[in-house]
């Protein structure tokens, strides 16, 4: 099973917008550029939601049967683990093997001393085109990334393994994960995972690394991007050797989780994709969810006031809401509205204000990423929440497929 050389990853929290996504979708594709639907929910929103992964395949099923897709697509068990990934492994063909955990976790003996060994037919220095510096290679460079890295991926071997036992070799595509972490992996970090990976038998078909600059939920890239450009590119080239020469499939690529949306590098990844002439995979997750309460808030009285409702319990509840995101959330709580003051506001003043229009006059990025996280307030809701969605499912299905299209894809894709 091999995954097309474009993908894009939507996640849908409360499952209701596959088809709006997959709209986005095929007018790209419209437009001559074949895009992969993956739909990715993690273990932790299924948790959150109280959902299981056999609901995002029909939903997945569904959307491409009502709009007669004939492409490829995929449901991806996103951020799992040994413990969590039987629930997932009947009804997924995608698996992100979340190994960030552990990194830096010590090796056995043997395992370092393999790797070193391994290592020798290398030789000493190594010229990637497209890096400023060769990597010279000694024994010391071996044993730090070894102390870092080997452990992680010695974990995404099990898991593969063990999915491979229920599936089948073949029967479903690999990325290993490393980004929820606080320091990036550079190039050369990078180059040696990719090693360790082929050395393990992972046959990873994309690999999300930590970059570097924040990645922040719901809201745009924090960072130097001319550093990013020069990083990514570096990326590029470390993975284009590794599948000469590590043996790793000839169509592996770089996931880019994106935290939902990350506008200013969007147009840097698409120049260098395009230079190199490379795949790429971008993972989105709670940008749909925030579509939702847009057009429930330009939707009429009832789903305003929802939409309000939601954000003032998510303000009661924010350390809560906050924690388990705290590495990828930056909230100025001086910047955020009160209760009173949202209670007056219009549907049009509340959309303004959490839709991500860079520039605009009233987006406010702490607000949205307060209802980034505040999902758990909509699942709380249950019902009351659900048939607002399908009662507008027009308004906020719209509201879902441009910001896919018209904010994502257009700018990943030079559309
Ligand atoms: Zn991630």
């Amino acid at each position: 099973m091999k995954l097309g050389k474009y993908s894009f990853g939507v996640g849908d929290r409360f499952g209701h917008q596959g088809e709006a996504q997959l709209r986005a979708l095929m007018k790209a594709n419209a437009k001559g550029i074949e895009i992969v639907p993956v739909w990715n929910k993690s273990n932790r929103e299924h948790n959150t939601i109280h959902s299981e992964p056999a609901e995002t395949r029909i939903e997945a099923d569904a959307a491409v049967k009502a709009l007669g897709w004939t492409g490829e697509y995929r449901v991806d068990a996103d951020h799992i683990n040994l413990t969590n990934v039987d629930r997932f492994v009947a009804t997924a063909d995608f698996f992100t093997l979340d190994v960030a955990t552990y990194i830096g976790n010590p090796s056995a003996t043997e395992d370092v001393e393999a790797f070193i060994s391994s290592c020798k037919a290398l030789g000493d220095e190594i010229k990637i085109d497209g890096l400023e510096e060769s990597i010279v290679i000694t024994d010391d460079l071996l044993k730090k990334v070894a102390g870092k890295f080997l452990e992680a991926v010695k974990e995404a071997g099990k898991i593969y393994r063990h999915i491979e036992s229920v599936k089948g070799k073949g029967k479903f595509i690999t990325e290993v994960s490393m980004d929820e972490v606080d320091s990036p992996q550079t190039p050369v970090d990078m180059f040696f995972i990719m090693k360790m990976i082929a050395d393990a038998g992972i046959p990873a078909q994309t690999f999300a690394p930590k970059f570097t600059g924040r990645f922040n939920k719901g809201v745009d890239y924090i960072g130097d991007s001319a550093q990013f450009a020069k990083e990514f590119e570096a990326d590029l080239m470390v993975l284009d050797y590794a599948v000469k020469h590590f043996g790793l499939p000839e169509n592996l690529k770089l996931s880019v989780h994106s935290g939902s949306d990350k506008f200013t590098i969007y147009p840097i990844m698409a120049d260098l994709i395009k230079k190199h002439d490379k795949g790429l995979h971008v993972k989105t997750a709670g940008t749909t969810w925030l579509e939702e309460v847009i057009g429930l808030s330009i939707a009429g009285e009832e789903g305003l006031k929802v939409a309000k409702d939601i954000y003032a319990k998510a303000l009661g509840r924010k350390e809560e809401l906050c924690a388990p995101y705290a590495d990828v959330i930056d909230i100025d709580d001086s910047k955020l509205p009160s209760v009173d003051e949202v209670a007056a506001w219009s549907g049009e003043k509340f959309a303004n204000t959490l839709r991500h229009i860079p520039g605009h006059a009233e987006y406010n990025p702490n607000f949205r990423q307060l209802i980034h996280v505040g999902y758990k307030v909509a699942a709380e809701l249950g019902e009351t929440y659900i048939s607002l969605l399908e009662k507008h499912s027009e308004i906020v299905g719209a509201c879902v497929e441009e910001n896919i299209y018209d904010r994502h894809l257009k700018r990943l894709f030079d559309l």
